[in-house]
């Protein structure tokens, strides 16, 4: 378990050094603004729809290691899925960090996702992950909104 941990913990060093996807988007036509109060977080999500498959999908901001990479992977993970299939991953993300391990199930089901299964350990950074996720459904729904995790 430790090793996987450790994997883990490379998988966000990784994303947070080198983080995916970070561009503005030109095309995009949804976006929306994401803020975690709680630890400063800022997220913009530029997302480009076509035929209800997110074609690309790019971000910018500032904020925590945790947040930076949680936007990369988030990104990475969703690009070429459906709407359908971004909110069932939304929903398996978020189990995962906010339930008990036993309830949560296998985070390995998640992929790379998987690397912030330990962040449930930390409810202070359960935020930090989620952000990048509330901020893709809004601008999935269209609501041009800013989203806040308080
Ligand atoms: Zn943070």
């Amino acid at each position: 378990m430790s090793d996987l941990r450790e994997l883990y913990q490379q998988v966000i060093l990784d994303h947070n050094k080198n983080p995916r996807n970070f561009r503005r988007l030109e095309g995009a036509n949804r976006t929306a603004e994401g803020h975690n109060p709680l630890c400063g977080d800022q997220i913009t999500l530029y997302v480009q729809i076509q035929d209800d498959v997110i074609g690309d999908i790019g971000f910018q901001g500032s904020g925590c290691a945790i947040s930076r990479a949680a936007a990369s992977l988030m990104t990475s993970s969703v690009k070429g899925k459906t709407r359908a299939e971004a909110e069932d991953l939304f929903h398996a993300f978020h189990k995962m960090v906010t339930t008990e391990r036993e309830a949560a199930g296998d985070p390995r089901a998640l992929g790379k996702l998987a690397a912030f299964s330990g962040v449930r350990e930390f409810p202070i950074r359960v935020k930090c992950a989620t952000l990048p996720w509330h901020t893709l459904r809004a601008a999935l729904e269209g609501k041009g909104q800013k989203v806040s995790t308080e």
